[in-house]
């Protein structure tokens, strides 16, 4: 394939601003040939995306970016190439999505004691388009209100951990996330594993207990992972076996910094995920130890 590969992008499935289609359109025209949709939780944006994908000539790969709490932290993990059809993993979603909007109300809840935001609840579902309420939504809300001053703002004062309306997700396990995708066929992929600030050891520890689930992959190259950051994660997936993917985690049209298909080539050495997609999800028989 000589066209630019990207296996991670939201829509407007859930905290993407585009609709799937003109994602897809916009992919094409940047040179991506091979696409994942992976929305938050939700595969809803596939059918669409899929159309999309046949009148543009493009290949898109079903996918999903699914909550994992695992210990203390929350963790990613990407369903690639999966029958979004599948009823475990509808179920699984719809389950999780159910988390989401009790996670989301606590979250307005707060954000409604403070002058401006008495409207927060309705306000934020006015601006997802879909059922998933995530705290992008949130955050694009206090942005248009005057109340932080950009995004990064919105998540360091209000939505993060130390945020003034900060309300931790309880979603799913990895034995379940993990489950739930190679059930419907799919590859399990940790996404953006640099951005989650462990130490060597937990992530060494997040590794053997995805593998023990029935993982595969590693995301080595995301718009949140700096070169060396690639470097030391492609080191990490070959000390494991992991199979390697890339992908932008594109959410939005004007960020510079990420783009669809953009600057994602897997370092040397880097066995590529997507040489076994269409093999339903027996890739996992490949991964040497
Ligand atoms: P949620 O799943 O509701 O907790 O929302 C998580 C989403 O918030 C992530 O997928 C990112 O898109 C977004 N996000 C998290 N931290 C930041 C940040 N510092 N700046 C901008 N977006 C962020
Ligand atoms: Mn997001
Ligand atoms: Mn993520
Ligand atoms: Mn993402």
């Amino acid at each position: 394939m000589s066209g630019l590969i990207d296996l991670h992008c939201h829509s407007t499935a859930s905290d993407g601003t585009l609709r799937p289609a003109e994602l897809v359109k916009r992919a094409r025209e940047q040179g991506v040939e091979l696409l994942a949709l992976t929305d938050h939780d939700s595969v809803q944006g596939i059918a669409e995306a899929s159309d999309a994908a046949r009148m543009h000539k493009l290949e898109l790969v079903a996918g999903v970016e699914i909550s994992v709490s695992w210990r203390s932290h929350t963790v990613h993990i990407l369903g690639l190439d999966m029958n979004p059809g599948h009823a475990g993993l509808q179920e699984g979603l719809a389950w999780l999505a159910q988390r989401r909007v009790a996670r989301a109300r606590r979250i307005a809840a707060k954000l409604a004691r403070h002058p401006g935001l008495e409207d927060a609840w309705e306000a934020a579902v006015g601006l997802a388009s879909c059922e998933a309420v995530t705290r992008t939504h949130f955050a694009r809300l206090l942005v248009q209100r005057g109340l932080a001053g950009d995004m990064g703002v919105a998540f360091k004062r209000w939505l993060g951990r130390k945020g003034k309306a900060f309300v931790p997700g309880d979603w799913a396990s990895l034995e379940q996330a993990v489950g739930w995708i190679t059930a419907a066929g799919g590859l399990a992929v940790i996404a953006h594993p640099a951005r989650y600030r462990m130490t060597h050891t937990r992530l060494a520890e997040l590794i053997e207990d995805f593998k023990r689930a029935g993982g595969v992959g590693l995301e080595v190259v995301s718009s949140a992972h700096s070169p060396q950051e690639r470097a030391s994660m492609a080191t990490l997936a070959r000390r494991h076996g992991l199979l390697a993917s890339a992908g932008s985690d594109f959410h939005a049209p004007g960020n510079p910094r990420v783009e669809l298909g953009r600057g994602l080539e897997l370092p040397q050495g880097c066995p590529p995920i997507w040489v076994h997609f269409g093999r339903g999800g027996t890739a996992a028989l490949c991964v040497g130890s």
